[in-house]
C-alpha cells in the first residue's frame, strides 16, 4: 500500500512548478513508519494530488518528486519507461563514428532521482546516489542491463554523498563481465585510458568534451598550459589542434601517469609535453616569478563551492586562480577558466574573472561561453543540474 504524504501549507509552490526537492520542513509525516527510499503519493494542505515521490526520513532532502501525472504511478514500469526515454535522448551521441563516452542518465536533470549511468565503449559506469535509487539497484540494474545490452555494468558507491541520505552501497561488477583495466574510450576522435574503477569522477569528464574541442581551436602553433589537467582531456584536444607544446600539470601523480599513456596511445610527440605534479596555487606563483608565459591558459579546477552556502570563499579561491593564470599569458594570450561549482553562477564566474583582470592590471575581453556537454543536459525546472560553466577570454592590453 503505497502511503500519503502531505506538504505544509504554503509549501506546494516549488514541487506544483517542478522542481523535484523538498526539505523536512515542508513535509509531514505519516504516522506509519516510512523506510528510506520509499515511493509515496503527495498532496498538498487541501489534500489534491500533487505527485509521485520518493521520501527518505533520514535525508535532508526528505522527498525527491518523480512524476507529476496521477495516473502515472512510480513503480518498475515507470523507471523503465523513464530510462528509455533517457536513452532515445542520446540518439546522436550513440550514433557518433568518434565518440563512445557519455553520460546516458544524468540523475534529476534527466527526471530520474539518484541515478547515474556512464556508457564506456560498451559497458555502463552506475551510481546510485539516493537511499530511492539504492533501494531498487537490483531491478534498475536489471532494466539498465536491458535497455542498453552492455557489455557489463560496474557500480560505483559514492559514499560521502549516500552519507547524506543515511544508507551505503558497495562498488564492483553487478552485471556481465567486468570492464577491463585499461579500458580505451574514444573522444571527438582521440583515445583514452580510463580508470572505471578508481578513477575520478566514473572515470572521465565527459561534460568538457565539447568545451575541448572549443578551447582547442585556440591552440595552434601554441604553448598551452593544461592546469587541473587529470587524465588530459584538454591537453589531448590542443595536441591534435596542432599546439607547439603543452604543460600539463595536476597534483595527482596517477592522473599524470594516465595522461602520459594517453599521449602514446594517441602517438603525439611525447618531446611536446611537459607534465608537472604540482598544487596549481603554488605552480602559478612560480611562473609569475620566473616571468614564465603561455599562449592559451586552461584552468579546469575541482568543485570550490558544491552549495550556495560556499560562495564567498569560492569566489576568492576563483578570482586566486584567474588572477594568476592571467598573469600568466603571454601579450594576446587565451584564457579557456571554468568551474564545475553547483553554487557558483555564469555570472559569479564573470565577476571572479572581472575581478581578476583589474587586479592583474590587464584588460580582457571574453569571447566563447560555454557550459556542459548536451549528455549532461540542464533540466529548467531544476537549476542545480547546472553546474559547468566556461569562458574563454582573451588579455587584450
Ligand atoms: N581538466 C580535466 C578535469 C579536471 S578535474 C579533464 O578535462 O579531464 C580536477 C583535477 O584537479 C583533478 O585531476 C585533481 O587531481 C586536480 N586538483 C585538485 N586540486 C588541485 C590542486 N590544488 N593543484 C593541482 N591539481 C589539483
Amino acid at each position: 500500500m503505497i502511503k500519503t504524504l502531505q506538504l505544509r501549507p504554503g509549501r506546494e509552490r516549488s514541487a506544483r512548478q517542478r522542481h523535484p526537492w523538498l526539505f523536512a520542513s515542508a513535509v509531514i509525516l505519516p504516522k506509519e513508519r516510512i523506510e528510506p527510499g520509499e515511493t509515496v503519493r503527495v498532496i498538498d494542505s487541501r489534500g489534491e494530488f500533487v505527485a509521485w515521490g520518493i521520501c527518505n526520513p533520514r535525508s535532508k532532502i526528505m522527498l525527491r518528486l518523480l512524476e507529476w501525472d496521477e495516473s502515472r504511478p512510480v513503480d518498475m514500469d515507470w523507471w523503465r519507461g523513464m530510462i528509455e526515454r533517457s536513452a532515445a535522448r542520446r540518439g546522436e551521441l550513440s550514433n557518433s563514428a568518434d565518440t563512445d563516452a557519455y553520460r546516458l542518465i544524468f540523475a534529476e536533470a534527466d527526471r530520474l532521482p539518484g541515478l547515474i549511468a556512464d556508457y564506456y565503449a560498451g559497458y555502463i559506469v552506475t551510481q546510485f546516489l539516493t537511499a530511492g535509487a539504492l533501494r531498487i539497484k537490483n531491478e534498475l540494474v536489471d532494466i539498465l542491463a536491458q535497455v542498453f545490452q552492455p557489455k557489463g555494468i560496474y557500480s560505483r558507491a559514492d559514499n560521502e554523498l549516500l552519507a547524506l541520505e543515511g544508507v551505503g552501497d558497495t562498488s564492483g561488477t553487478v552485471y556481465g563481465e567486468s570492464p577491463p583495466e585499461d579500458l580505451i574510450v574514444r573522444e571527438n576522435g582521440l583515445k583514452y585510458y580510463i580508470d572505471l574503477r578508481s578513477g575520478q569522477k566514473t572515470g572521465f569528464y565527459a561534460d568538457q568534451r565539447n568545451n575541448r574541442r572549443i578551447t582547442a581551436r585556440y591552440a595552434r602553433g601554441k604553448r598551452v598550459l593544461d592546469c587541473f589537467c587529470y587524465s588530459g582531456g584538454f591537453t589531448m584536444a590542443c595536441l591534435a589542434g596542432g599546439a607547439e607544446s603543452v604543460t600539463a600539470a595536476d597534483s595527482s601523480r596517477e592522473a599524470l601517469e594516465l595522461l602520459e599513456r594517453n599521449i602514446a596511445l594517441n602517438g603525439f610527440d611525447p618531446d611536446k609535453v611537459r607534465t608537472v605534479e604540482a598544487d596549481i596555487f603554488q605552480l602559478l606563483r612560480g611562473y609569475r616569478d620566473q616571468e614564465e608565459k603561455f599562449d592559451l591558459v586552461i584552468l579546469d579546477p575541482p568543485k570550490f563551492a558544491p552549495t550556495k552556502a560556499s560562495l564567498a570563499r569560492a569566489m576568492r579561491a576563483y578570482k586566486d586562480l584567474n588572477l594568476h593564470g592571467i598573469k600568466a599569458l603571454a601579450e594576446n594570450g587565451v584564457l579557456a577558466t571554468f568551474s564545475c561549482s553547483g553554487g557558483v553562477s555564469a555570472h559569479d564566474l564573470k565577476m571572479a574573472l572581472a575581478w581578476a583582470a583589474t587586479d592583474a592590471g590587464c584588460e580582457m575581453q571574453i569571447i566563447e561561453y560555454m557550459t556542459q556537454a548536451e549528455d549532461h543536459p540542464l533540466r529548467l525546472a531544476y537549476p542545480e543540474s547546472e553546474y559547468l560553466k566556461g569562458i574563454i577570454a582573451r588579455k587584450i592590453g
